[in-house]
């Protein structure tokens, strides 16, 4: 199984992260669509993933340098390290999920 120094890091102080809406923002802010999405684990960032042609999730994690993103579709809990390239599996989601209204 992989190593990930960031994961390691990062479940010894978990920030609290509460996703504000189901959906890419910046998908939604131009109108576009995803295929699948991804949730940061440092900041609650929800984005699409590398199998959308936006790749929105990929796009935040280089440029905020937050590495670690955790599937965010129902059922799956795996969380993925961009600076390791790796799976890192995950047996709980990290987050907590908006209430549907
Ligand atoms: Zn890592
Ligand atoms: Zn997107
Ligand atoms: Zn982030």
């Amino acid at each position: 199984m992989a190593t990930c120094d960031h994961l390691t890091h990062w479940l010894e102080n978990p920030p609290v992260l509460s996703p504000r809406i189901q959906g890419c923002e910046e998908c939604l802010a131009v109108g576009d669509t995803w295929v699948h999405l991804r949730i940061c684990l440092t900041c609650g960032h929800v984005g699409c993933c590398e199998s959308s042609k936006n790749k929105h999730a990929s796009k935040h994690a280089h440029s905020r340098g937050h590495p670690l993103v955790q599937s965010f579709e129902p059922g799956e809990t795996w969380i993925w390290c961009y600076i390791d390239q790796a799976i890192l599996r995950g047996d709980r989601k990290l987050y907590t999920q908006v209430s549907p209204s």
